[in-house]
């Protein structure tokens, strides 16, 4: 099993290298700022107490608040949740956006619980971390398994605590409560924004391109929906359940559909069914990871028949299997520009709620395109002239903004 903490600290290392990194600000970057183990009881329906672990991490705050998800999962481990945190340190460097990196996660599967069990898990998180959250601290979000209500709950505990309203504590709330329009769609379009972009450079028009999106979630199944709308053909969608495959191209709108109405992708008539794992595998120009980490590794790297890959995920693509398909020639957009686009709505939610000064959607659509085509030319511009991956390219920006912060600011005392 591949350790997300080791292979997001080697592909700093990496990039660090051939940067030609000053040594003394390697040994800061390349750890954790702060790390939070909070265990803690919560209520169960039938009666019974359970206990929960749950983990807030910050990799660095160099350059503004900490920002980051929060991950619902039976496999969270602090080892991803650092991982997870760093990767927003560089996502939001090369986004440039006036933040740091943070994760949060529980060790949970919320399928199996109640709604109720979810509020009082959710509010008694939200406690345990509120030391170290906080609008000019650090912002939690959505991430796998969260949702606008989970962040709606976070935010009333953390109200309620203070005594007084405080919607810029957490980004991607409900509209009713602070939340930004567009924010839902936002990480979905900014992967689309990424593909038009990439394909612009490769010399592909995305009409007629086909494209297969592995993880059907909120990430995923909006990048297939804005994709299909540009003219992109998607042929190939899975989610935890298996997928489904249809070589002429999927309605993805009824897919969502059918997916709100049976909990699953599979099942989807006019497709056929195929496992899960093999839409990554299926003859495709374009593959969205848009699921988990390390589902491209050394194993199946050699596999993959597209020649774009589009990291919706984060951390979808071991440094091992980033080799393979580098010898491969298959270009990389990776996970710190591909799904920059919703902490960049999340950054503009944070703003809003601050002036108390709401934007229309297509003021936010603008931003969004403009903060994400400026992301993946810089990276793509930084990679030619360096003569370095993409990813890399973006790692340079990036480590080059944070490290910059860090030098303006000095090391205290
Ligand atoms: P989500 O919970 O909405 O969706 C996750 C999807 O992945 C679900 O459809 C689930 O069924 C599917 N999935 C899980 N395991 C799978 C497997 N083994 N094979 C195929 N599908 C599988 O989560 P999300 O918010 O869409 O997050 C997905 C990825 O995008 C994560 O890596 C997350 O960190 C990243 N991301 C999300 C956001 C955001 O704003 N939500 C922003 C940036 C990055």
């Amino acid at each position: 099993m591949e350790n997300p903490w080791r292979n997001a600290q080697r592909q700093f290392d990496q990039a660090a290298e051939l940067f030609g990194l000053h040594p003394s600000l390697r040994v800061v970057l390349r750890e954790v700022k702060r790390q939070l183990i909070v265990t803690f009881p919560v209520k169960m329906d039938d009666g019974s107490v359970r206990t929960f672990e749950g983990y807030r991490v910050q990799h660095n705050v160099a350059r503004g608040p900490a920002k980051g998800g929060i991950r619902y999962h039976p496999d969270v481990t602090l080892d991803e949740v650092k991982a997870l945190a760093m990767w927003m340190t560089w996502k939001c460097a090369i986004a440039g956006l006036p933040f740091g990196g943070a994760k949060g996660g529980v060790i949970v599967d919320p399928k199996v619980l109640s709604a109720g069990e979810l509020e009082r898990l959710t509010r008694r998180y939200a406690t345990e971390i509120s030391i170290v959250i906080g609008p000019e601290r650090d912002i939690p979000a959505p991430d796998v398994n969260t949702t606008p209500r989970v962040m709606a709950w976070i935010m009333d505990t953390v109200s309620m605590e203070q005594g007084f309203s405080i919607p810029a504590v957490v980004t991607g709330k409900p509209l009713s409560v602070g939340g930004s329009q567009g924010r839902s769609s936002a990480t979905g379009r900014g992967v689309m924004f990424v593909a038009v972009e990439a394909c612009g450079k490769l010399g592909r028009s995305p009409r007629g391109t086909t494209v297969a999106v592995h993880g059907f979630g909120n990430a995923g199944s909006v990048a297939a929906r804005l994709m299909a709308e540009r003219g992109f053909i998607i042929t190939a969608v899975s989610d935890s359940t298996g997928g489904i495959y249809a070589p002429g191209g999927l309605d993805v709108d009824a897919v969502i559909a059918h997916k709100e109405r049976t909990g699953s992708v599979v099942g989807f008539p006019g497709a056929g069914s195929i496992d899960g794992p093999d839409v990554l595998e299926v003859p495709v120009d374009v593959l969205v990871p848009a699921a988990l980490e390390n589902q491209i590794t050394a194993a199946n790297a050699g596999r993959i028949k597209a020649g774009l890959i589009l990291e919706a995920a984060n951390g979808p693509i071991s440094p091992d299997a980033d080799e393979i398909l580098l010898r491969r020639g298959v270009t990389v957009v990776p996970d710190v520009v591909a799904n920059a686009g919703g902490v960049t709505v999340s950054y503009f939610e944070w703003v809003q709620d601050l002036q108390s000064f709401f934007w229309e959607e297509a003021e936010i659509n603008a931003r969004l395109e403009k903060v994400i085509t400026r992301a993946f030319n810089e990276a793509w511009d930084m990679a030619q002239t360096h003569g370095v991956t993409l990813r890399n390219g973006a790692y340079f920006v990036a480590i080059q903004r944070v490290a910059e912060a860090t030098m303006d600011r000095g090391i205290y005392p």
